[in-house]
């Protein structure tokens, strides 16, 4: 056997989920599955006890899809990477989602893997943090008693990622005056995991910025925001020397965590032309 025995819960309903997600000590939530099986079944080839419960969510069906409503778009947590990638309804500045999916992995992982998963795994490096992050997205969770509770991207994930309700969707409004650009930096030319993940965000009144949000995934902290950057962008008028001015105004102690200088210059150059591809978008 591949796993350690186990018991397979499978509720058909949010609310039944988010009551077992309570009820159940010694309990995994089970996704899509591409990092629970294998971490199961790592731990047991190194004879470490696993969990006794496994809470699948796969035949709950209100936890699939994606919605456009009132401006808001919603996705669901069992919405599949690829779902997402292939959405019509990704306009406006939301279509970077598109790219951001398009970067996850292979087309088999994208298959299985939700943006539920992505989001409440809890592995730093994973990459739709930061981009929720500067679209300011909201996460939506169920408690036992059936009672939503709304947590900023941004609050979430300064709270670790802890996860304890259960998450049903994201929400992000739709703003028809936003731009956005999106970088990642992996180690290898072939498909890999990223080194690092920058996502900003803003909206111009002529050339001048506002509104500006910068996500950051240094992928050893939780993504972030650099409030320092984000307020010398929202005082600033788009030119061709912006990204190169606005590398003087970084939180250091979010970069220089890199260990070596390759990878704290490779953040820079990616700010930098994060910020000059929004400023050729505006001159
Ligand atoms: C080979 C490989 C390459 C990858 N490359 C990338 C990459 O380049 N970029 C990237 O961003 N990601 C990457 N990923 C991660 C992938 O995108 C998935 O996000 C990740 O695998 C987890 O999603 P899942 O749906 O399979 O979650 P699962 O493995 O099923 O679950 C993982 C954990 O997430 C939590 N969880 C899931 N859903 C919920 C919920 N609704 N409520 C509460 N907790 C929940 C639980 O703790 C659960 O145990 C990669 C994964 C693999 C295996």
């Amino acid at each position: 056997m591949l796993l350690n025995p186990l018991t397979l819960h499978l509720p058909k309903t949010s609310l039944e989920a988010a009551r077992l997600y309570k009820e159940l000590e010694d309990s995994k939530v089970l996704a899509g599955g591409t990092f629970l099986l294998n971490s199961l079944k790592l731990l047991k080839t190194k004879r470490t006890k696993t969990a006794g419960h496994v809470l699948s969510l796969g035949k709950i069906d209100e936890l699939k899809g994606i919605s456009f409503h009132n401006d808001t778009l919603t996705i669901k947590a069992m919405t599949r990477i690829n779902e997402i990638f292939e959405s019509p309804l990704l306009s406006g500045h939301l279509r970077i989602l598109h790219a951001v999916c398009r970067n996850i992995s292979t087309n088999p992982i994208r298959n299985m893997a939700t943006i539920g998963g992505n989001l409440t795994c809890r592995y730093t490096w994973t990459e739709m943090g930061a981009v929720m992050v500067a679209l300011d997205a909201q996460m939506h969770f169920l408690d036992s008693d059936g009672h939503e509770e709304i947590i900023s991207a941004e609050n979430f994930f300064k709270n670790a990622a802890r996860c304890e309700k259960l998450f049903t969707h994201v929400t992000i409004k739709s703003k028809p005056t936003a731009s956005v650009v999106y970088r990642r930096v992996k180690k290898t030319l072939h498909v890999d995991i990223p080194l690092l993940a920058v996502c900003v965000k803003t909206e111009f009144n002529g050339k001048q910025w506002f509104n500006t949000r910068v996500g950051i995934n240094n992928t050893i902290a939780f993504a972030q925001r650099d409030l320092v950057l984000e307020e010398f962008l929202n005082k600033s008028i788009s030119s061709q020397d912006l990204g190169n001015e606005a590398l003087a105004h970084l939180t250091p102690a979010i970069y220089d965590t890199r260990a070596s200088e390759y990878k704290q210059h490779i953040f820079r150059v990616s700010l930098k032309s994060a910020i000059e591809e929004l400023c050729d978008s505006n001159i």
